[in-house]
């Protein structure tokens, strides 16, 4: 059976590594205090090349945008940590003859630098990133894209966990996987479909997969 995951504050806490590279840039920069907030409320959803071009310019840096760019590749990818119990979880559903992949909206170069700087790489049978697809969560296309890196197709079933409920969850559900959300201490909005699953957080949702039949 097949499990894609969503990467970003599903398998690892973007957001705690993209404020702790934002600290420490600022400070390297002898930046504004104010600039952190700046640069994390910029980059709080996702993060593009073109962004530094932007900050490059409100921050009166004289950096290339591109040299930023991989600045903030390299940095933010040794920045973020899985949470806990996420690979452990992840080796046991491989073991149990799942098929894991993963299904991520983004650039190719960060996302891949945060599944490389983590150590999940290894783990999934495929990677499945927007930025190299050409096409995005919540599309049909990308799902299907997912589950081909991974050597399946959608109507062979399968589960889709991930944190947001738009991409991850409807774009999910629309293209015929079950849905797990990850809470992570919010409520499922109701003005969407509720998803198959909820669970609190990563182990939990691992967790009701492994009492699925695989
Ligand atoms: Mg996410």
């Amino acid at each position: 059976m097949l499990a894609l995951f969503d990467l970003d504050n599903t398998l690892i806490d973007r957001t705690a590594g993209l404020e702790d590279w934002a600290r420490g840039f600022v400070r390297s920069r002898a930046l504004p205090h104010e600039a952190d907030a700046i640069i994390c409320d910029r980059l709080s959803e996702r993060a593009h090349p073109e962004d530094f071009v932007d900050l490059r310019a409100i921050l009166h840096l004289g950096d290339a945008p591109e040299d930023l760019w991989r600045e903030y590749v390299d940095g933010v990818a040794h920045s973020v940590h899985c949470f806990p119990g996420a690979r452990e979880g992840l080796e046991a559903l491989r073991r149990a003859g799942w098929t894991i992949g993963i299904a991520t909206n983004g650039a190719g170069d960060i996302q891949r630098a945060k599944l490389a700087a983590t150590g999940l790489a290894p783990l999934f049978h495929g990677i499945c990133v927007s930025g190299e697809a050409g096409v995005r969560k919540p599309e049909r296309r990308f799902f299907e894209a997912a589950a081909a890196e991974c050597g399946l197709a959608l109507n062979d079933g399968g589960w889709m966990v991930g944190d947001n409920p738009e991409t991850d969850m409807v774009g999910a559900r629309t293209a015929g996987l079950r849905t797990m959300w990850v809470a992570a201490g919010r409520e499922w909005p109701d003005s969407s479909p509720a998803p198959d699953a909820i669970a609190s957080d990563i182990v939990g949702a691992i967790g009701v997969l492994r009492g699925e039949r695989v």
